[in-house]
């Protein structure tokens, strides 16, 4: 007996070869389009929002105008005046300490093992007498923690050798210590000499990039274009206000937009909000 074909079983090998031919899947170019118009619908669950996260950085999402980006930096600091790191230290030696041992670790991970370590090594000579193995053992809690240490002991070394034991002022000299990459160089400049850098870690690429602010497919284009769009009376704390929006309020899995002071402005279309 001949068995009948589905409709849809029919059709399958039409929708394969449609879809074999072409470059970019249809469904992703018109979303693509509307979001780039600001016309997106709600995106929807995690897996939705990380395929939005994605087309933000590539540009999808609307940029902020210069109004709206006053208004979003008026905001963030009425919330919080006086915005701090949270990463611990006495000391510019013991921030750019921290900020180094902070790399792919938590700040809270990083505060755990450092009162112990800078109790008896606050100081680039100290540090170096302590040595590559103590050090090791001080921060074996944080990941990365061999390269880290030998890192440290080095850096301490070379600010002795050719800084006289201080932490030079300059990107140059920072990056050229080891261990030390612009992220971290921009961090000591802001935080350690009050310097208008703005460094862009995983939360403040996806803020840049999710709201419209800052749009870009590398963290140091991020930083480029914050550099442009933020107004200079800002500048000194839009690292900080960046940093705790996307790590308490802009979370990359379920962000609380619901809470967020900037909700209005945000042009991301897989914000919880209405838009
Ligand atoms: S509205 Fe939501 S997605 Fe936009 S900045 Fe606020 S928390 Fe982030």
């Amino acid at each position: 007996m001949a068995r009948k074909t589905s409709r849809r079983a029919k059709a399958a090998p039409r929708r394969a070869a449609g879809r074999a031919g072409r470059k970019t899947p249809r469904r992703t170019a018109q979303g693509l389009r509307k979001a780039q118009a600001g016309t997106a619908a709600d995106v929807k669950g995690p897996r939705k929002r990380v395929i939005a996260d994605a087309k933000a950085a590539l540009g999808a999402v609307p940029q902020m105008t210069s109004a709206e980006i006053e208004e979003a930096f008026r905001r963030l600091q009425a919330a919080l005046p006086e915005p701090k790191g949270e990463l611990e230290y006495i000391n510019p030696f013991t921030l750019l300490v921290a900020v180094v041992l902070s790399a792919q670790a938590t700040d809270a991970g990083v505060n755990k093992a450092t009162p112990a370590l800078f109790a008896v090594a606050d100081t680039p000579e100290k540090m170096v007498a302590l040595g590559e193995a103590r050090v090791r053992d001080y921060i074996k809690t944080i990941g990365l923690f061999n390269t880290k240490a030998k890192n440290v002991v080095a850096l301490s070394k070379l600010l002795l050798e050719q800084h006289g034991g201080e932490v030079p002022r300059t990107r140059e000299a920072l990056e050229a210590l080891p261990g030390v990459g612009r992220k971290t160089a921009n961090v000591v400049l802001n935080i350690a000499f009050g310097e208008p850098t703005i460094a862009v870690d995983t939360h403040i690429f996806r803020v840049g990039n999710r709201t419209g602010m800052a749009p870009g497919k590398t963290p140091f284009e991020v930083e480029m274009k914050l550099e442009q769009v933020v107004p200079d009376k800002y500048k000194r704390h839009a690292h900080h206000w960046l940093i705790l929006h996307g790590r308490y309020v802009c979370l990359a899995r379920r962000p609380s937009c619901e809470k967020c002071v900037i909700a209005d402005l945000c042009k991301w279309p897989g914000k919880t909000v209405p838009h």
